[in-house]
């Protein structure tokens, strides 16, 4: 990061702290020795999902979530249970790495685990 007052490239760390959301630095300009500070926070991967007309559009876990909410409607399962597999597609999901991925991928993941889980959901699942 270039000093705010002279731009010079190099600063050193002359003291970092842990603050709530990140780490706060404060560093000296190497140039002109003015001292000025940086923070650091974490920033959540955004990841995009490509539809079948190509149209982009971000991850949405909540959305994920009512469709297998409605997948699974009155079947005997346990709430935490479905709220339990959109947790694990999505970490699935960010697994991968990917900035993007594929609508059928996501439905693909969606399809196997209620395959496994139960009948009914997975065929009302794969008939929207
Ligand atoms: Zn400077």
């Amino acid at each position: 990061m270039k000093c705010p007052y002279c731009e010079h490239p190099d600063s050193r760390v002359v003291d970092s702290r842990e603050v709530s959301d990140g780490i706060r630095r404060r560093r000296q300009c190497l140039g002109c020795c003015q001292r000025f500070t940086t923070y650091e926070r974490l920033q959540p991967v955004l990841l995009y999902v490509v539809k079948k007309d190509e149209r982009r559009e971000e991850f949405n876990k909540e959305k994920l979530l009512s469709g297998l909410r409605k997948a699974c409607e009155k079947r005997p399962l346990p709430v935490e249970r479905v709220s339990q597999m959109a947790d694990e597609i999505e970490c699935e999901l960010l697994a991968l790495g990917k900035a993007e991925v594929s609508s059928t991928v996501i439905g693909d993941m969606v399809m196997a685990k209620l395959k496994a889980l139960d009948k009914i959901a997975y065929i009302r699942f794969a008939s929207v």
